[in-house]
């Protein structure tokens, strides 16, 4: 979308309201005679366009942004069913998205399994005769645990349920849901879109029938709104996203095989390893192993915490799809307030650690490890 002056780069629609060449044009956009923009809340023009190529990415009809990925997930439940209605989820889900089914969802009267993920006969047992919706991130964090979409999405059209789909450790770059049978994708574009840990944001992708009969009324309702600014950084940020995500995977590849060769890592898991369990199953649903290296060190909580604080170039945090690479401790902290024996049943042990590789030199990174590793 371009205004008369012709500028190169996007525009910035940074306003709330627009106005009306008379009462009667007003009186036409909201009956929605007349197209064009009424309020921010409903739609803006920067959001637009950062929807539309989302939209265009993930080979999805339509996309609405929001200010979240939790706004995105949240608004996908909450407008999609309704009370004594049941949801399917895979255990190994983002801490905030099991907090809503499992905490949320009840007080409306909204049921819940969890199964493992990668287990389809689990899947197809937990369906009831209210399953509405069947909820799953894959590869999953921060185990990169993948779930099979295909055979998911097939269980969920028996059932006459939604199959939701959390894409956001790949990315449409490296995963497309919808083309293995997925009814919705949501996204966290706080991490890999935005891709340089500035701004929060998040999206649904869905049909247009979903989208007229339960999103948009919800959306324009509860008023979960992305800020055109932070659409606008997100929209500026997807011009390099298959650049960034290629040069993530290449440097999380490396640093993988690195960690394998070094005594004192236990295991590492990257979905484009031959040995993680699924790599027959990455490689069909997936163009590149991601952005992310999980592994378990030898000696455990206090070995994970002595090779974090050794590091000199690689962050201690927890976000994740960041330029700059991330190490997090899971079990202290994503996954703190999930309960023990919970978060054993996901493998987050307490040697566990997850890198979120980012862009600088991987060699460097390599040698950032190996001396955090050597001073133990
Ligand atoms: C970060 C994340 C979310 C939540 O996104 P926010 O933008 O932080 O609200 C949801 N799912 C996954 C897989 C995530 O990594």
């Amino acid at each position: 979308m371009r205004t008369p002056f012709q500028e190169t780069s996007e525009p910035l629609f940074m306003t709330s309201g627009y106005a009306y060449e008379s009462a009667n044009e007003a009186e036409g956009r909201f009956t929605g005679a007349s197209p064009g923009y009424q309020y921010s809340r409903y739609s803006n023009p920067t959001v637009t366009m950062f929807e539309e190529r989302m939209a265009a990415l993930e080979g999805a009809p339509v996309a609405r942004a929001t200010a979240s990925g939790m706004a995105a997930v949240s608004s996908v439940f909450l407008s999609a069913l309704r009370t004594g209605d049941h949801v399917v989820g895979a255990k190994a889900m983002f801490g905030a998205c099991r907090y809503v089914i499992e905490e949320i969802l009840p007080r409306f009267g909204i049921a819940h399994t969890l199964v493992d993920g990668s287990n389809l006969e689990e899947w197809s047992a937990a369906i009831k005769p209210n399953t509405k919706l069947l909820f799953l991130e894959t590869p999953a964090n921060p185990t990169l645990a993948i779930v099979d979409l295909r055979a998911v999405a097939t269980i969920a059209d028996k059932a006459g349920a939604l199959l939701v789909v959390d894409n956001a450790f790949a990315s449409p770059v490296l995963q497309r849901p919808m083309d293995f049978g997925a009814h919705v994708v949501v996204h966290s574009s706080t991490k890999y879109i935005d891709g340089q840990g500035r701004a929060l944001g998040g999206v649904v992708l869905c049909k247009e029938d979903f989208l007229k009969d339960h999103l948009q009324p919800f959306l324009r309702n509860t008023g979960p709104s992305i800020s055109p600014f932070n659409a606008w950084l997100h929209l500026k940020s997807l011009e390099t996203l298959d650049l960034r995500m290629r040069a993530h995977c290449e440097g999380a590849a490396k640093i993988a095989d690195f960690l394998a060769s070094q005594k004192k890592i236990r295991r590492v898991i990257y979905p484009f390893r031959p040995d993680h369990p699924q790599n027959a199953l990455a490689r069909a649903q997936m163009s590149g192993g991601g952005g992310v290296v999980t592994f378990e060190v030898e000696g455990g909580k206090e070995a994970a915490f002595r090779l974090e604080n050794a590091l000199q170039l690689i962050d201690v945090s927890n976000n994740l799809g960041d330029a700059k690479s991330i190490i997090t401790h899971p079990e202290t902290t994503t996954h703190q307030k999930v309960n023990p024996a919970a978060r054993l049943e996901l493998g987050v042990t307490p040697g566990l650690l997850r890198l979120s590789v980012g862009l600088e030199d991987p060699d460097d990174l390599c040698d950032d490890l190996e001396q955090a590793l050597k001073g133990d």
